[in-house]
């Protein structure tokens, strides 16, 4: 396969084969949903619990995961990336060893990347990874239209992986309409773009918020209430957000007033170098596998890092103002 930007594809290769997918949360009902709507014969594995009965009341066969696994050639693995491992070798695994062959697309890279997965030799190591959120990926099909998605391939056991890759792209709805288009790329780049951006501008952009809104607060008088509606309670961010990925980064900057164009790009010049030495380190975290280390050891410990930092976060000066604002308008 040469061409790096796809806009449709053949559904082919999925068309005499049951689908199951796999966990029936925020991807696997999108994605469950638009593979059955595009008439690829699904079922889904899930444990029995309340998303067992959403799915069953959706319409779809449901099994365990191993049941699913058994009855199906093509799994798309739609748990959280943190217990797909233990999902993978207790529940997949052992029904794969069974099979002459078997194709298993995920929807990041981050298990693969690293080892925690490492799947059979007779198993297709497929990544179809949206660039969207599941809501999104339905409300954007409702409209007939596409969403982005990278997608690639680590292990190509049958010779024909990339035509399962791109045959599951259009059939949970991201090619082959209006604004869909997938990128090829790799488990590891996948990995790195998604944690890059957790580990770079989005902490960025909350360590600025609560810096801002200390020193307006604590140094001017500024009020709480008139802070967090400018930082981000008007939608004001939201409406900015929505055009730079409408128009681009560059255009949308048309719509802000010259004080604001000149205040942002001399700014942004101010601030390159400070960001990029930040972004370069986390790079180099995530690509040594330095993060994920890290990460799996909070994991083992039971999670106390997070738990611990969830406090401190929602303790905060600013976590508090915006309780006290948002019970007001209504929202909480
Ligand atoms: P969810 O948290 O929504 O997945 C929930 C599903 O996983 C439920 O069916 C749940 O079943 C099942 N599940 C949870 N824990 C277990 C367990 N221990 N054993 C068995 N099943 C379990 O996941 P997402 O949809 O958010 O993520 C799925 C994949 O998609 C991940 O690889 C993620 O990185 C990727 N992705 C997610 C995006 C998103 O928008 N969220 C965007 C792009 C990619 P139960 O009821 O039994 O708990």
């Amino acid at each position: 396969m040469n061409e790096k930007i796809i806009f449709d594809a053949d559904l082919t290769p999925l068309k005499d084969k049951v689908v199951s997918v796999i966990g029936y949360g925020n991807q696997g009902q999108a994605q469950a949903h638009i593979l059955r709507e595009n008439g690829i014969d699904v079922i889904i594995g899930n444990r029995r619990d309340e998303y067992w009965d959403r799915a069953l009341r959706d319409g779809f066969k449901v099994y365990g995961i191993d049941e699913a696994i058994r009855r199906s050639q093509v799994a798309l693995l739609l748990v959280p990336d943190e217990v797909a491992p233990d999902v993978y070798h207790k529940k997949i695994e052992p029904e794969i060893k069974k099979k002459e062959h078997f194709a298993l697309d995920f929807a990041s890279g981050y298990n693969i990347m690293y080892g925690f997965i490492r799947p059979q030799p007779n198993t297709d190591v497929i990544l179809v990874a949206p660039r969207m959120i599941g809501k999104g990926i339905l409300s954007l099909h409702r409209q007939g239209r596409g969403y982005p998605v990278l997608i690639g391939v680590a292990q190509d056991s049958s010779g024909k992986a990339w035509d399962y890759a791109k045959a599951i792209a259009k059939g949970i709805g991201a090619i082959g309409l209006p604004g869909g288009i997938a990128v090829k790329s790799s488990f590891e780049e996948e990995t790195l773009l998604d944690l890059l951006t957790e580990h770079s501008w989005a902490p960025l952009l909350i360590a600025a918020m609560q810096a801002y809104f200390d020193v307006v607060t604590e140094e001017y008088g500024v009020s709480p209430e008139a802070a967090i509606l400018e930082l981000y309670a008007s939608g004001e961010l939201a409406e900015v957000a929505r055009a730079m990925a409408e128009l681009g980064l560059f255009e949308q900057m048309k719509l802000h007033s010259r004080t604001s164009q000149y205040g942002q790009f001399t700014r942004a010049r101010k601030f390159y170098n400070m960001v990029k030495e930040i972004v370069k380190e986390e790079a180099a975290q995530i690509w040594s596998g330095e993060f994920a280390r890290e990460w799996s050891l909070d994991q083992a410990f039971g999670r106390v890092v997070l738990q611990r930092l969830w406090k401190i976060m929602t303790s905060s000066r600013l976590a508090e103002a915006e309780d006290r604002l948002y019970r007001q308008l209504g929202r909480r």
